[in-house]
């Protein structure tokens, strides 16, 4: 077994037991493969591992990466902070995006996917702790958004994406809560299944507070090296 195989096999474990820990199922988890800054000889050995879906952060890097892999099942996520200028190359290529905090940029994205492709699955990011450095849409403004974000053509409205501050457990909870109670109002509560929460730090706290996708980067592949 090579060592991606290894270190995928370890965070799936540590899935697996957040799942029974949590009365839930493993099946209800999905793991995302983060894998920003890593060349794409290092995705497709993860890819050999078994993974499918790989997120990334920067659109050049990851357009790169499209392009090299093309001939690969891949699932492609944006989990980056989406500008209103780049939304056309997200339409085109991405099967997700998750850092959708308004309105205009989902208008956008829903005008620049293809009706030919499946409709594009998003994310609405939540500033869910109140922290002034980051992106995301206020609570408070979560249900106007989805009301109008669910009728637009061409994508499709999947749940909620948080970034929390570390070790803010509270802030999954909340997050947790914010999703139930956006899926009892919602048209189509069948298509609102995601709560995209929890990285390699805290992924099990996550799990325990009800993510349904986590996103892991540093357990999988290693520590990241912006230097090169
Ligand atoms: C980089 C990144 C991750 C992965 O973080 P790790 O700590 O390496 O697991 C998850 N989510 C987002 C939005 C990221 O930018």
């Amino acid at each position: 077994m090579n060592s991606l195989q290894t270190s995928r096999n370890l965070v799936l474990e540590q899935i697996k037991n957040a799942c029974e820990l949590a009365n839930r199922s493993e099946k209800d988890v999905q793991l995302l493969a983060v894998s920003k800054t890593h060349p794409s000889e290092i995705l497709q050995k993860m890819y050999e591992a078994g993974q499918r879906s790989f997120g990334e952060n920067y659109l050049q890097e990851a357009l790169d990466k499209i392009e090299a892999l093309k001939d690969l099942e891949i699932e492609w996520h944006f989990i980056g902070h989406v500008q209103r200028n780049k939304t056309k190359h997200l339409a085109e290529k991405f099967a997700w995006v998750h850092g959708v905090d308004r309105l205009i940029i989902a208008e956008r994205l829903s005008n620049q996917r293809e009706a030919s492709q499946t409709p594009l699955n998003i994310c609405l990011q939540v500033n869910i702790d109140a922290q002034d450095t980051k992106d995301g849409c206020l609570p408070a403004e979560v249900a106007d958004l989805v009301r109008t974000i669910s009728q637009l053509p061409n994508l499709r409205l999947r749940g909620l994406m948080v970034i929390p501050a570390p070790n803010n457990t509270q802030a999954f909870a909340d997050a947790k809560a914010l999703f139930e109670q956006v899926k009892s109002e919602h048209a189509k509560p069948e298509d609102w299944d995601t709560l995209s929460m929890g990285m390699s730090g805290d992924m099990v706290d996550a799990i325990a507070a009800g993510s349904t996708m986590v996103r892991v980067g540093t357990a999988l592949f290693g520590a990241r090296d912006y230097s090169v």
